[in-house]
Parts: C-alpha cells; structure tokens; sequence
C-alpha cells in the first residue's frame, strides 16, 4: 500500500482539493494524509495568540473571517445540498468549538486543540466532497492511532497496533483519508508533530505499514538544488539519499520536516516528492542509493548563534570538551556545528532561550564570545573524503564571503559554513553559480 503525503497549498482551495482527489482516485488501494488548507494553521496560531493575551475580542473577529472563508470553500466544493449541509454542519460545529475557548481559561493545551482543527477541517471537506462523487473511501482519525511516548517520540508499536485496528474496522475501502500533524501524547492528550509535521505523519504511517512508497506531494517538483525562494533558477534534484536528504531538511530545505526521513530510512522505504501542479514531473526520489560524486545541492539555516570559548587552560587538556558540551546539555540546547582549536572551541546553536544561563556557566571556563545573526549554508552530495576537490570547490565558490565556522567530516555527505546572515542570499547565488550553474 502506498501513503500519499498532500501539503497545505495542494489542499489550499476547493479546485486544489479536487485536483488531489484526481490524483489519488486511480483503483490502488493507499493512506492519504491531508495537512490543514494553506494559512489556516497560521490563522489558527493568531487565535491561539489572542487568548495567550486575553484579548477574546480578537480571537473572535479572526474566528469568524476564518469561518466566512470555510463556508465560502463549502459552498463551492459540492455539488448537492445534501453533501454542502452535512458538511456545514461539521463546519459549524468545528467553529462554535473554536468560539468556545474564549471563555475559560487558556493554556498549552487548549492551544494544541486549537492549532490541530485545520486538519480536521481539510480530511472532513476532501473526504465528503469524494463520498459525494460516490468513491469507495472512508476518513480514518489520526487523534485514534497516532501517539507519542514520555520522551515526545513517536510511539511506532502504539501506531502500528492502533493504525491496523482502524484499516480492519473499514476493510474493504480504497482510499483511506487521515489527518496529518495531529496526534495524542503519551497521556492522550491532543498534540501535534510541530509545524510542518504532516511530512512526519506520513513517513510514521509509511512505516507502520511497511508500505511500497511514500509520496509527499507538494507546490514544487522536487527538492531543488538551492532554495528556490532566495536563489533564481534552481533545478530539481533527481535522486538524494536518505542521509543527504536529511541533511537539507534539517538545514534548511523547507519541503521537506527535519524528522521525516528517519522512519523511512529505517524501514528502507523511498520517498518521492512531487509536485500537485505539474503531476507529470518525475520529481525526488529519495531512497540509499548514492550516486557517486557529486554534489546534489545546498540549503540554509537561519537564526543561528555562535558561541566561542577560549582557554589557555584547555592545552592539552582531557575533559574539557566534556564540562563545555554537559553545560548545554544540562539547557537542553542542542549543537549544530563544532569547531575545536588547540586553544579553543566554536559551537553554533539555534535555540538562545537558555543563552544567557549557557554563557554565564561557559564563562567559569574561559574567555567567551558570541556572534548572533548568523545562518548555516550546508552543501550536501556525496562528500566522502576520499573525492578530491570538492572542499577547494566549495570554498572557492565563497572566497567573497566572511567565513566564521567551517565544518566538515562529521558525515561523508555534508560540509557547512557559518556565515553571517546578511550574506546568506549573496552566499547561496554564488554556490548555484559556481557547483550547478
Ligand atoms: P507543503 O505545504 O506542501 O508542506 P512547504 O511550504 O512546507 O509545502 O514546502 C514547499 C516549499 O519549500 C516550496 O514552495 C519552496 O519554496 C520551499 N523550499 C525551500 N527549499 C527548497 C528546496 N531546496 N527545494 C524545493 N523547495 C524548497
Ligand atoms: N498544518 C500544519 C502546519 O502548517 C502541518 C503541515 O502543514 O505539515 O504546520
Ligand atoms: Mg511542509
């Protein structure tokens, strides 16, 4: 079976949603996963935000232009009054649930109730418009089988248990739709998978099923070869392995979550990305081949800040590194770029909620200095150290450039540099230029 993977903007309006339905309408039996309709999950954080400052006014006035547009969608998708009313009802319902936290207190968790809804929304939409259309399909609850654990993992025993009670309970359907995003934590309250984890849904149910492929299905052909919203004329890349695929998502890559990768790199299922508007276009694949040296393509990670300790006591001194790396463990930031010297260390974060108690233990260690504003630039392709020439290529590409950070070896499939952020676009045009162009 196959999961198929549709993104906010391939779901964004009544047309979209009936160009996906063409899409997954062929006989093949699969798992849809739908995120909310373009802006919505934005719009939902806003309410969110006029109740964080009780402000219900606010939350109200965007309530109600959000439900305007919903009934809008509604009117324009069906074709028959009985399909328009049921689904207005649901919309309905959805929005006087919404209306109804302006009224009690506000907290994290009705937070995660409200920012899950779009979901709710999109699934019940695109799956009575295909009921209407007389389509063997069936909408399958996400909130009934995906969890994660005390840790804030995924729970995959939980979901694969869960996920084939729900297919056993609709036997017999082609198309089973499902929510993207949402899902309880371990004490069965409603979470969600972090913005833009409806990428991170599918990959969870491709492996909880083993299925033959995962499709995520988006507004561009592929994983491009730069990051196509700061640089002209990027390519679609072909082919990417799991590794360097992570690698762009991680640093940067927006089409694709950070945490989608893994589930199907270990159940060694591919990954295709393609585009809703151009359905003819071959896209990504993504999967452990490797296609031997060469460089695939580059990304960019904002907000990143940079942190250096120098100390003439580190000399030749075993355990340092230890005592630097436990202080941000103990604040929960993790690391992105290391750079050590006889004399010193250079680390990158992109989490500065703790920096300030970071740099006050930091400094009972030595001399230290922060560069904050900064971005990593990752290039990523089949870097293994024995290629000769890809480092000088890369590095000549940016001799115009101001490096504060370079790391490299840390995996045979990416080096990255530091760079001040108001040079990243200049940074990115002239890496395109210089490896693809
Ligand atoms: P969806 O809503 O379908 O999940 P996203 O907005 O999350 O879509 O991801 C698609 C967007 O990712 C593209 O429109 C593009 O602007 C952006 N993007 C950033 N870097 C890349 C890249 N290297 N290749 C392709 N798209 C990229
Ligand atoms: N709707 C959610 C978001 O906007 C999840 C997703 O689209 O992947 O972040
Ligand atoms: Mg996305």
């Amino acid at each position: 079976m196959k999961v198929m993977k549709f993104g906010g903007t391939s779901v964004g309006s009544p047309q979209r949603m009936k160009e996906v339905v063409k899409l997954i309408s062929d006989n093949e039996q699969k798992i849809v996963v739908l995120s909310a309709m373009s802006g919505t999950t934005n719009t939902l954080v806003e309410i969110a935000d006029y109740l964080y400052k009780k402000n219900p006014e606010g939350a109200n006035e965007t309530i109600n232009a959000l439900e305007a547009k919903y009934k809008r969608h509604v009117a324009e998708l069906y074709s028959t009054e009985e399909y328009r009313e049921r689904t207005l009802d649901f919309v309905k319902q959805e929005f006087d649930y919404l209306r109804s936290f302006t009224k009690g207190i506000f907290t994290m968790f009705e937070e995660k109730i409200i920012v899950g809804q779009g979901e709710l929304l999109s699934t019940n939409m695109v799956t009575n418009y295909m009921l209407e259309q007389g389509y063997n399909t069936c909408l399958i609850p996400a909130l009934e089988f995906m969890r994660t654990d005390k840790n804030a993992e995924p729970d995959l025993e939980y979901i694969r248990e869960k996920l084939q009670a729900q297919l056993e309970e609709h036997e017999g359907k082609t198309i089973y739709i499902t929510q993207g995003f949402i899902c309880r934590n371990a004490y069965g309250e409603v979470d969600n998978l972090q913005r833009g984890g409806s990428d991170y849904t599918a990959s969870l149910i491709g492996a909880a099923i083993d299925a033959s492929e995962i499709q995520i299905w988006t507004d561009i052909d592929g994983m491009h070869n730069n990051d196509p919203r700061f640089v002209e004329k990027t390519q679609p890349v072909s082919q990417l392995h799991f590794e360097e695929a992570a690698e762009l998502a991680y640093f940067g890559a927006k089409i694709l979550h950070p945490t989608c990768v893994q589930p199907a790199k270990f159940a060694g299922i591919p990954v295709k990305l393609l585009n809703t508007m151009d359905p003819a276009a071959p896209g990504t694949v993504i999967s452990n081949d490797t296609e031997y040296r060469k460089i695939k393509a580059v990304a960019a990670k904002d907000n990143i800040t940079a942190i250096n300790i120098t100390s003439s006591r580190m000399l030749l001194a075993y355990g340092f590194l230890r005592k630097v790396f436990e202080i941000f463990e103990t604040y929960k930031t993790s690391i992105d770029m290391v750079c050590t010297s006889e004399v010193g260390v250079s680390v990158s974060i992109d989490n500065k909620t703790h920096l300030t108690q970071i740099l006050n233990e930091l400094k009972k260690f030595g001399t230290v200095k922060v560069d904050e504003d900064m971005c990593i630039i990752c290039v990523v392709g089949d870097l293994d150290w024995q290629n000769v020439g890809f480092e000088s290529r890369v590095t000549e590409a940016l001799h115009e450039i101001p490096v504060r950070m370079i790391s490299y070896g840390g995996s045979n499939h990416n080096i990255s540099f530091l760079i001040s952020a108001n040079d990243k676009k200049r940074a990115l045009q002239a890496l395109s230029d210089h490896l693809f162009n």
